[in-house]
């Protein structure tokens, strides 16, 4: 990680992200969120999601405020539904443009930090490619700004997390009797380790991991999965199916791996593979999608498929999570 700035040991983001009366002050990591958190958090974010088509939701909660997305790696979704969530609360939204970024030239992070706290930016959304980064920034930013994790390497996703768990409730009603399978490179998404996370402590039924066995994940990041290398068991009975792409920029050494054809007839969703799993069962993917290689286009496309819900439920997650961590900022 070239950060400009040393990495002090990290401290439990857990702990560093809640203020002293057990208030989110910034979002780092779903870790250590409790349930009733989490389930106000779906709940807020239910209420500012309206079906595409129709007027989305607007509030004024952030007026006054302003929203600044430093994404130090590529992002569409996240980007851009931060960028929208900030508008529709009522905030000014800075969208730093990475590649002419100051950060480029050898800035430190923590000058970049700087810079924008004194243009009174009060929330920093950060997207890194190096662990520990958001946390790092919230452990220096003043009393009135609050860091929200758009992505930290292969660590956490929490927003994402949110938008997974609003999505899985809203067609399934709860956790408890689910059975969820994650599959592909589970290794290295920050997506499977902030959803398992969450579904940990909203509590379901059985959650595996299916992935070959070079890219199966640590047991313990992905708390309480199964564990598994063959798609026909992972997915039996499954009434969530989440797809997943190969994050091959974050694979040193792809020896191992199997080629793009091998993985597809192994480890591809497909409407075929998807007869073993429950009937009404639904197909996610966080984007982006690899059609033909995690996932095939049809099935992508097809009834099951709620890929584009969750990027419409991403908007209010981010939502949820602004105005919430908003309430904050006037009592520290
Ligand atoms: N968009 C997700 C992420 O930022 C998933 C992916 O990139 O594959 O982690």
């Amino acid at each position: 990680m070239n950060l400009g700035d040393p990495v002090e040991n990290l401290e439990d983001e857990a702990t560093l992200q809640l203020d002293s009366n057990g208030e989110l002050r910034h979002l780092l990591t779903l870790k250590g969120l409790d349930k009733v958190i989490l389930t106000q958090l779906l709940d807020e974010a239910e209420h500012y999601r309206t079906a595409p088509g129709s007027l989305p939701a607007r509030a004024r909660s952030l007026e006054g405020r302003t929203v600044g997305n430093l994404f130090f790696e590529p992002s569409t979704r996240t980007r851009a539904s931060f960028d929208l969530a900030g508008k529709r609360l009522g905030a000014d939204v800075l969208n730093l443009d990475v590649n002419t970024s100051s950060r480029k030239k050898g800035e430190s992070i923590l000058d970049t930090i700087y810079t924008l706290q004194a243009m009174q930016v009060d929330f920093m959304i950060v997207r890194d490619a190096g662990a520990g980064v958001p946390a790092y920034i919230a452990r220096h930013v003043s009393d009135h700004v609050s860091v929200l994790n758009a992505g930290e390497a292969d660590v956490s996703h929490p927003t994402q997390g949110l938008l997974d768990l609003l999505t899985i409730r809203l067609h399934k009603g709860g956790f408890e009797e689910l059975t969820i399978a994650i599959v592909g490179d589970v290794q290295h998404s920050r997506v499977a380790m902030s959803a398992a996370q969450g579904l940990q402590t909203l509590g379901v039924a059985e959650l595996r991991s299916i992935s070959p066995a070079a890219l199966a994940p640590d047991p313990e990041n992905v708390p309480g999965a199964r564990i598994m290398d063959d798609l026909d068991d992972g997915l039996r009975d499954a009434e969530v199916v989440m797809a997943l792409r190969i994050q091959r920029e974050r694979i040193g050494n792809l020896d191992g791996i199997p080629g793009i054809d091998e993985y597809f007839a192994n480890f591809g969703i497909s409407e075929k593979r998807m007869q073993v799993a429950k009937p009404d069962a639904i197909v996610m993917h966080p984007g982006p999608m690899n059609r033909g290689i995690e996932i095939e286009g049809t099935l992508a496309d097809g009834p099951s498929s709620v890929i584009t819900e969750q990027v419409t439920n991403g908007v209010a997650v981010r939502m949820a999570v602004l105005n919430r961590v908003a309430k904050t900022m006037g009592t520290r």
